[in-house]
Parts: C-alpha cells; sequence; structure tokens
C-alpha cells in the first residue's frame, strides 16, 4: 500500500506516486528570510517533512526542493531599517531557521536555492510569457502577467465559487502600478526608491522579481516543467500558486505540479499565529518557558494536517507526557536510537501506525495507535513474551524504530547514559551541517576544528550528525 494524500486541486484523496517511475519530486514554499519563523510556519515545514518521511520509509525514494525567499517587500524593508546590506540580513535568518529546522528534526531539503540566485531564470520565464503574450510591460516600467489570457486561472482556489475577485491579489497590490486589469500580477517590478540597492538588471530595466515568478522558476529548474507535488501552508492557495501554475503552465503548456499538498493552520485562540497578528511562539521563546524541540514536534503532529490548530501550553503539556511515555518505553526494550541511519520499511507489530500514516497522514490516529501498542507491548513484555526470542525482540526495536523516523521525533532510552549537549555546541554542530549541505566545505571545516578546540568530536551519518565527546 502506498500513500493517499488528499489534492486541493481535485479535491480528491489520491495516490501519490512517481511520474518518473523513480523519485516523488515535490517543492515546498520555504520561509520567507526576514525574521524567526514561527511554530505556525513549522506545522507547515514539519508535515512536509512527514510527507517525505513517509514516503521513504515506505521504500519510495524523494527529491526534495524548498526554496529560500530572501528577496520580496518585506526582506528588503526590514534590511534597510536595520541598515544591513540585504544579503548579510538575509544570511542571518536563514541559519536561524536552518539551525530550528535541526533542533525540529526535519530532514534537510535536497535543493534549497534562493531567490536572489535564480534572477537570471527568472527573467528568462518572463521573456517567455511576454512572447508569448500572456504577459505585458506597464508604463511605470514593471512587467505583469495578464490573467484573462489564462484560461483556467482560479481552478485551484474555485475562484468562481468563493465569490472573491482577483483584487484580492493583495501581496502584489499598489497603487503606483499600472497594470490594465485589476487581477494582473506583478512578474517584474521596476526599481522604486525604496528599493534602496536591491535592484537587478533586466531586458525591461533595472529593478526585482515578483514573489511568484521566483517559485515557478526555481521549481522548475529542479524538478522539471511537470513535478508530482507542490506544497505550502493553506494561506499560499490564493494567490500564490494559484499565480504559480498560471505562469508555468502558460510558459510550458504542460501541468506544472500533479498534486497540491496544504497544511491547515496552527491557531491561536481562534485566529492565526502569525507576524502580523503578533501572536507567534518562536522555538527560543518557548525554549525559555522549558519546552524541548520534540515537545513542538509532538504537538505539532497531534492534530490532521486538514484541520487547524489551536496552540495550547496545555497541548504542549500533553506532548510532554507522551513523549515521556515513549521514553519509558524505549527504555524497557533497551532501544538504541538510531540516529543518522537511512529511512526503512520495517515497522513489523507497528504495521497499523504506517497504515494510518498512508491513510493521507493521518498523524493523530498514527499516535492513537503507536500509543496502543505501545501499551500493549509493554503488557506483553511484561508477561515475559519477548524472553531468549531475539527475532521477536529485533523487530520490536526496529518497528519502534521505524515509527520515531516515519514520525521524525527522536525517543532515546533512559537506561543508556545521555550525554547532554549544551545548546551552543548542538548551533554550532547544525551550523556546520549545512554547510557541507550548501557544500560550504572551507566553513564546514572551520566550524569541525572549532567543535574539536570545545572538545566535542561530529560524526557524519548520511542524513545527519552525531556528536561525542573528544576525551
Ligand atoms: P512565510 O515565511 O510567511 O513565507 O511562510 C512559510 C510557510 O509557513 C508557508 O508555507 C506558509 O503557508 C506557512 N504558514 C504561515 N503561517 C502559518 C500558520 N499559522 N500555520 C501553518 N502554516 C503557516
Ligand atoms: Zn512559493
Amino acid at each position: 500500500m502506498g500513500l493517499k494524500l488528499y489534492d486541493t486541486l481535485t479535491r480528491e484523496v489520491r495516490d501519490i506516486f512517481p511520474m518518473d517511475k523513480s523519485s516523488v519530486r515535490f517543492y515546498a514554499c520555504g520561509p520567507t528570510v526576514y525574521g524567526p519563523a514561527h511554530v505556525g510556519n513549522f506545522r507547515t515545514f514539519v508535515m512536509q517533512d512527514v510527507f517525505r518521511r513517509v514516503l521513504e520509509t515506505s521504500g519510495q525514494s524523494t527529491l526534495h526542493v524548498r526554496n529560500l525567499t530572501d528577496v520580496d517587500d518585506k526582506t528588503i524593508r526590514q534590511s534597510q531599517e536595520e541598515g544591513i546590506k540585504l544579503e548579510d540580513f538575509t544570511a542571518k535568518w536563514t541559519t536561524r531557521f536552518q539551525n530550528d529546522c535541526g533542533l525540529l528534526n526535519l530532514m534537510a531539503p535536497h535543493v534549497e536555492p534562493s531567490a536572489v540566485s535564480h534572477i537570471p531564470e527568472q527573467i528568462i520565464l518572463i521573456e517567455r510569457l511576454i512572447e508569448k503574450d500572456k504577459a505585458y510591460q506597464a508604463k511605470d516600467g514593471s512587467v505583469y502577467f495578464r490573467v484573462e489570457a489564462f484560461a483556467e486561472y482560479g481552478r485551484l482556489s474555485r475562484l468562481a465559487d468563493r465569490e472573491i475577485t482577483t483584487s484580492d491579489n493583495v501581496r502584489e497590490i499598489s497603487d503606483e502600478y499600472d497594470r490594465d486589469s485589476a487581477a494582473d500580477f506583478a512578474l517584474w517590478k521596476a526599481r522604486k526608491s525604496e528599493d534602496g540597492e536591491n535592484f537587478w538588471d533586466s531586458p525591461w530595466g533595472e529593478g526585482r522579481p515578483g514573489w511568484h515568478i521566483e517559485c515557478s522558476a526555481m521549481s522548475m529548474k529542479y524538478l522539471g516543467d511537470s513535478f508530482d507535488l507542490h506544497s505550502g501552508g493553506v494561506d499560499l492557495i490564493f494567490p500564490h500558486h494559484e499565480n504559480e501554475i498560471a505562469q508555468s503552465e502558460s510558459v510550458t503548456g504542460k501541468t506544472f505540479a500533479r498534486h497540491w499538498f496544504h497544511v491547515a493552520h496552527l491557531m491561536v485562540e481562534g485566529q492565526k499565529m502569525s507576524k502580523s497578528l503578533g501572536n507567534l511562539y518562536t522555538l527560543s521563546d518557548l525554549a525559555e518557558k522549558g519546552y524541548q524541540p520534540q515537545e513542538i514536534r509532538y504537538l505539532l503532529l497531534s492534530g490532521n494536517y486538514r484541520q487547524s490548530l489551536n496552540f495550547t501550553f496545555d497541548s504542549l503539556g500533553a506532548a510532554r507526557k507522551a513523549i515521556s511515555k515513549l521514553t519509558d518505553f524505549a527504555s524497557k526494550i533497551d532501544f538504541e536510537y538510531a540516529s543518522g541511519s537511512s529511512l526503512k520499511d520495517d515497522f513489523g507489530p507497528f504495521y497499523p501506525v504506517q497504515e494510518a500514516l498512508l491513510s493521507d497522514l493521518n498523524t493523530p490516529e498514527a499516535l492513537g495507535r503507536l500509543f496502543r501498542l505501545v501499551r500493549e507491548l509493554t503488557e506483553a513484555w511484561n508477561r515475559g513474551e519477548f524472553k531468549d526470542e531475539s527475532d521477536k525482540v529485533k523487530s520490536l526495536r526496529n518497528g519502534f524504530q521505524s515509527c520515531l523516523d516515519a514520525l521524525g521525533l527522536v525517543v532515546k532510552s533512559k537506561s543508556k547514559e545521555t550525554i547532554e549537549i549544551p545548546l551552543n555546541i548542538q548551533d554550532l554542530a547544525e551550523k556546520r551541517w549545512q554547510a557541507k549541505v550548501n557544500k560550504s566545505w572551507g566553513e564546514a571545516d572551520q566550524l569541525r576544528d572549532e567543535l574539536l578546540s570545545l572538545g566535542w568530536i561530529v560524526k557524519d551519518g548520511k542524513e545527519g550528525f552525531e556528536l561525542a565527546k573528544s576525551d
């Protein structure tokens, strides 16, 4: 049985399979790197991670691309307010984001492209749209996509049913722009004084790309004109993903993404957790209150991704108890958590957990089944049913590991001597891992030496690293 997942475009639960018969190629809209990501953002990133983990623990390889939005109104405005060059400003928040991802045990994407590093690719797409008369340059020098030239516009978000007009295209609206139709959205924004030094040359003069074209260019560059799945939080359905479909399909004439996966919001007292509402919590806010990243990850998994989830400290408390029960079970079966191992389809007695995950990523059901099995297997263990049966014990431990791998939870046995890793050491090691992922070998070596001088050795596995004391 393979993964079945709800598709926003067709409103159906559909099979996930790789169109090239090899890897499931998928794109995740990444963070806007202008401040720390909050745990609402991480609900979406954690569910994208679970999507990948569930595929990989069922033997399906993946190609995961997640971008960094490092040029848009917000990054430019904020970097200028702080008087820092855009690239230095976004580098700082990118590192913070990647560290937080490491703490939450998110698998690093195979490719993590940034918008600023892909300006030529975006310009080429815009040129092709103009050639096809799907886009035009307006009097203000900006280039707009002609929405009426794409008959399918609005299919993803059911625009016609929702009785909203395309002028809800808020992230693009600005009175200074001079469009043929209010619905048209910017592909290229002509340079304005408030952009400061943040502009690039183009056939239409100096300016910068619009947000939507960034994701079309980066996804198609690394995944091809057509790929298996595209994803983000539900707020991205309109206009961002609608616009991505329109501009990409207008260029290629092919289906852009075959499947659309959207995660409902994390809420606080009935409102979406968001920076603009000021009701957010970051990982470090919660760390200051004594909560561990694994407890936060557990909380984010505790609701079905198709329904909004309320963030409360009671549910964080419940997550803490749940993790502690799993730790007790790990200790009972003398379980050794294998980090950095490649993910395996070895659920054994825990097969019902995998089944729930394959059924539209039903994480609350999977967790419910995990706890039922943990209770039953603990009782069986206490009755002596696992005594001297090495194969049975092995399959129990492997099955537990597969569950943790699929959910991305890290649970270690208490009986093993656990080494406390100081936060600054963990941070340095995360930074080094990211430098390696980004192929910044010099920086990675320097960080390894720094860790060594602080008394820690890093050992690399395929999916991550381990830290050990050097003495
Ligand atoms: P941003 O950094 O604003 O571009 O958002 C990064 C990702 O987080 C996008 O996929 C958003 O849709 C998602 N997101 C933003 N707020 C929330 C929330 N409260 N709950 C779940 N996902 C969110
Ligand atoms: Zn995007």
